[in-house]
């Protein structure tokens, strides 16, 4: 099945008493371990842990990650994701011995370049967003979400209403409902119209002095700007609720349009999307949430402020929702968020309009051999649909994704949104050169063309990849996560 054997799991290279370190005798009085954390605490047996010299495993990680796809590697394009290139730069600051060695309990007397990076990185997202605060806590854009939700309940409970739906439309990621009933709300989904914004006449019908907020994405995830943005926010307020922006898909317009100018009244942004810090496998990631004035008593505390000339860590927020996370998010990621805003800030409106013409000039490409649901110009990405090659050829959008790995492409996200039937969903971004969008055309249209001619090629695919079709059930449902001794290693579970 897998060429597992001739890739041995890190414990495979273990030999008793192997190290990678040696540490010099030390200079001070020893002190038994348990005097400091108590006996209790101590394991009773040795971890199970792989000894080995540091050429093993520095050897072990690099060709695993040669294993690995990644934007550094090849194109990426994975819609709603914005898996745009990562500069060097944002590495270089956040790998700046100030930075990177700040003990998260440094007192803030101590830790003022830092406190300063983040109030000045709340400006500039202030000022792209047109919101009015931010907090740094939430570590992803799901977590954002999250956060925003428990913001509008705070500012409800605190007006005294008890308001108990959230509306959420159909083409909404996932974690948009999965957020919303997190926070005990009632999950209310409304469709999409003909052309691919919320059906404003069904969002009417729905909305009452029972909605909290509604959520919503834009541009949306059918890559499409909602047309009628400022009329559903003014349904939306004009029957008491807030509007939260999922801030997923910023990337296609900073500098162009600002959501707190749309009439939003809270977002996330996904710093791993639109301001180039690592995501996916690359890293942690994080989600600050911006407000109008009107929710900021509600945020997390500690705020970052600033008195005088000095910066400091407000915990004085009686309303607080309180803590969501540890310190102030992932602080290295906002270092990469700084830098890029610091090198990219007076471009943006060329980045997103970068972004936005790379997705109609693929679209353009590929319009002619699949179907296209929604037919608009597009913002940063695109769906297409896979229904003519399954229909005609028997050929799935998953077979189509599978063999473009054939061609050295990471496969775009298929079957979301789930409003399209056997969806894929492209998006570009900025960062790639004309060169690469030809040759992913290219070879995009060739994978059509195969499911006319060789459709049994495209159902087997991948045939030159690392491990060909894997078994996705039985890996969801029997994931294996056990170390297995070696003599076991290839035979089945
Ligand atoms: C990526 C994404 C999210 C979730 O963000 P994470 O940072 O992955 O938690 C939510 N909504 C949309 C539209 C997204 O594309």
């Amino acid at each position: 099945m897998t060429r597992r054997a001739d890739f041995p799991l890190i414990f495979d290279h273990s030999v008793p008493g192997r190290i990678a370190v040696a540490l010099p005798d030390a200079d001070v009085p020893e002190v038994p371990i348990e005097e400091i954390v108590g006996r209790e605490r101590l394991r009773r047996e040795a971890a199970e842990l792989p000894e080995v010299s540091e050429l093993d495993l520095v050897r072990h990680y690099t060709r695993l990650s040669q294993r690995n796809y990644a934007i550094d590697v090849g194109f990426y394009p994975l819609g709603s994701c914005t898996m745009k290139y990562n500069p060097k730069v944002n590495e270089d600051a956040a790998r700046l011995p100030g930075f990177a060695r700040l003990h998260p309990n440094t007192p803030p007397e101590l830790a003022q370049g830092a406190l300063e990076l983040l109030w000045r990185l709340e400006a500039m997202l202030c000022e792209i967003s047109g919101m009015d605060a931010v907090t740094f806590q939430p570590s992803a854009g799901a977590h954002g979400e999250m956060t925003g939700l428990m913001l509008v309940r705070a500012c409800l409970d605190d007006r005294g209403e008890r308001r108990t739906r959230v509306i959420v439309p159909d083409s909404a990621h996932g974690t948009n409902p999965a957020s919303a009933a997190m926070c005990g709300f009632e999950v209310v989904t409304v469709p999409s119209d003909a052309r691919g914004n919320i059906d404003r006449a069904a969002l009417r019908r729905v909305a009452d002095g029972s909605v909290a907020a509604l959520m919503l994405t834009n541009p949306n995830t059918l890559g499409l700007f909602e047309e009628h943005v400022v009329e559903v926010a003014e349904i939306i307020h004009g029957v008491g609720g807030l509007m939260y922006l999922d801030g997923a898909n910023f990337n296609a317009v900073l500098g162009i349009t600002r959501p707190g100018d749309q009439g939003f009244d809270v977002m996330h942004m996904n710093v791993h999307k639109t301001f180039s810090t690592p995501h996916g496998g690359g890293g942690p990631g994080a989600g600050p949430v911006a407000v109008k004035r009107a929710l900021e008593p509600y945020l997390p505390t500690p705020t970052v402020e600033r008195v005088g000339d000095r910066f400091v860590l407000q915990e004085d927020r009686p309303k607080s929702i309180g803590r969501v996370r540890a310190f102030n998010g992932n602080f290295g990621i906002y270092v990469r968020a700084y830098a890029y805003l610091r090198a990219y800030g007076p471009l943006l409106r060329q980045v997103s309009e970068a972004a936005v013409l790379n997705a109609n000039y693929l679209l353009a490409k590929l319009r002619a051999h699949f179907d296209v649901p929604y037919d608009r110009t597009c913002m940063h990405e695109f769906v297409l649909s896979g229904r003519r090659q399954k229909q005609e050829h028997g050929v799935r959008t998953l077979d189509i994704a599978k063999r473009l790995l054939d061609y050295g492409y990471h496969a775009p996200t298929i079957y979301f949104p789930l409003i399209v039937d056997e969806a894929i969903m492209i998006e570009p971004a900025e960062t790639e050169s004309r060169q690469t969008l030809d040759a992913f055309a290219e070879a995009l249209v060739q994978v059509a063309e195969e499911c006319r001619t060789d459709p049994d090629l495209v159902r087997g695919a991948p045939h030159h990849t690392v491990v060909t079709r894997l078994d996705e059930v039985a890996a969801a449902r029997k994931p294996n996560l056990r170390w297995r001794p070696k003599a076991e290693v290839g035979s089945r579970a």
